[in-house]
């Protein structure tokens, strides 16, 4: 049989470690998820401890959740500790979690965990199973099933020949000892295990000799489109948009010579639009993440990517480039795309217009409100003064 290849490291920047690493209960993972957008969590090599002394992470836990491409860290070895940071996924993540007040379940039985998510909120839930499905720890496990031709295995040994196999194709190590006190597969592979469990994706039985096995559910388990790959703005990419961009001109042109300006043609020039205009969001949702710049509402379709320089005005390359946009909900789109506010492009501050003194927080705004520094790039701060210019003109 033709194997299927596993998933390659460098292609997902992790290490054997963050493939196969834990205990992480998915309870503790929610939890640390969190610390790292308030930016209280570290990690350290090596350290175990699950008490978050000094909030440092169990390292197993932050390891795994490397390797679910939820975090990284930068080694500096002159840190006894190295800061967590998110990644456009964990921040994304963060958003849908920062509201909650409590901690997550961490014990081994994810069931309360899964209870506590989806009653807080199911979004949240969905996401946390986008990222598990798209991650290399869960698509690796399903390319396992494919090659082995099954997906029931007996629990006794399925770590311990989970763990081998990835360590030998990883590492090129096959020395692992089975009978040592501490095995490593049985503290490792149970993350893999419970988040399918959180997941329903594994089921335990017995078999005929009374022995545990689990029975994973394949057909739940393929990973999933939907998620935000950032696009990069390469040549070839530039060069098919103006190309697709000219060529529905051309096509538009000659619709309208023949039919005159309906539907059709609206059509066509609205589908053209929507390709950019997808680049353009995905863009700035995987670089900044799922949230209004302004108010924090992350809801997927209240929220717009919103162009500085009006897309109107825009060639095909403005019109796609991220520096070039805010992701703000449809209330602070509106205030933006009409010149009601603006933000100084020096301080990034909230400006706004006379006629909304006095009614700040009915459209929720604050006085002070000033652009996380993050998005003050040169760039964009061209862009940003483009749009003060418009903005003073109007608001004399
Ligand atoms: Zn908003």
């Amino acid at each position: 049989m033709q194997k299927k290849e596993y998933e390659k490291l460098g292609d997902y920047g992790v290490e054997f470690k963050n493939v196969i690493s834990g205990p992480a209960p998915v309870g503790r993972v929610l939890n640390y998820v969190i610390r790292a957008g308030n930016r209280i969590l570290n990690h350290k090599n090596g350290y175990r401890s699950l008490d978050l002394k000094d909030n440092v992470g169990s390292a197993w836990c932050t390891e795994f959740m490397v390797g679910l491409g939820l975090i990284f860290y930068t080694p500096d070895k002159t840190l006894p500790f190295y800061p967590i940071n998110l990644t456009e996924k964990g921040k994304r993540l963060f958003a849908y979690l920062k509201g909650y007040g409590g901690l997550f379940d961490e014990n081994n039985d994810p069931s309360e965990c899964r209870k506590q998510l989806m009653s807080f909120n199911e979004d949240a839930y969905n996401y946390l199973e986008t990222v598990f499905k798209n991650s290399i720890v869960l698509k690796n496990l399903v390319t396992y099933m494919v090659n082995n031709e099954t997906n029931v295995f007996l629990k006794d040994i399925f770590m311990d020949d989970y763990f081998e196999f990835f360590k030998e194709l990883y590492e090129g190590s096959s020395e692992y000892n089975r009978n040592a006190r501490t095995s490593t597969a049985k503290n490792r592979v149970p993350s893999l295990i419970q988040f399918c469990e959180f997941f329903n994706y594994v089921t335990t039985d017995k078999d005929v000799n009374g022995k545990t096995i689990y029975i994973f559910q394949p057909e739940k388990m393929s990973a999933v489109s939907g998620d935000y790959d950032f696009i990069d703005l390469t040549e070839d990419v530039l060069k098919d948009l103006k190309g697709e961009d000219s060529h529905d001109e051309k096509l538009a042109e000659f619709l309208i010579e023949k039919y005159g300006l309906d539907g059709t043609v609206v059509h066509e020039i609205i589908s053209r639009n929507s390709s950019v205009q997808r680049i353009f969001r995905n863009n700035l949702i995987a670089k900044y993440g799922l949230k209004c710049m302004m108010c924090d509402k992350y809801i997927d379709e209240v929220l717009v990517a919103s162009h500085i320089k009006p897309a109107s005005e825009c060639d095909v390359v403005s019109k796609a480039n991220c520096e070039n946009g805010l992701l703000l909900c449809a209330l602070h789109d509106k205030l933006f795309d009409r010149y009601l506010i603006s933000f100084d492009f020096t301080t990034g501050k909230l400006l706004y217009s006379k006629v909304l003194e006095g009614k700040l927080e009915e459209y929720q705004l604050k006085e002070n409100f000033t652009l996380n520094n993050e998005l003050l790039t040169n760039e964009r701060r061209q862009f940003l003064m483009e749009h003060n210019i418009e903005f003073y003109k109007r608001n004399k």
